[in-house]
């Protein structure tokens, strides 16, 4: 996991600072924001618990089934 605004730096560790990120990316990106290391995110982080809050009630949470 790497934090899109480091620790560091103030960045806090919450869903919406996190982003999965391998080794060498996460490495690259060192203390650096997304824009200054010129690596824009794929996706946008998001709560998932606000995610899945549709209408007032929380919808199924999707499962990870192992095979
Ligand atoms: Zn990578």
């Amino acid at each position: 996991m790497d934090h899109i605004l480091p620790v560091s730096r103030g960045g806090p560790s919450s869903w919406t600072n996190l982003v999965s990120a391998c080794k060498e990316c996460n490495n690259r990106k060192a203390d650096r924001t997304p824009a200054e290391a010129g690596m824009p995110l794929r996706v946008e982080p998001f709560d998932p618990a606000l995610a899945y809050r549709v209408g007032g009630h929380v919808e199924g949470l999707p499962v990870l089934i192992s095979a």
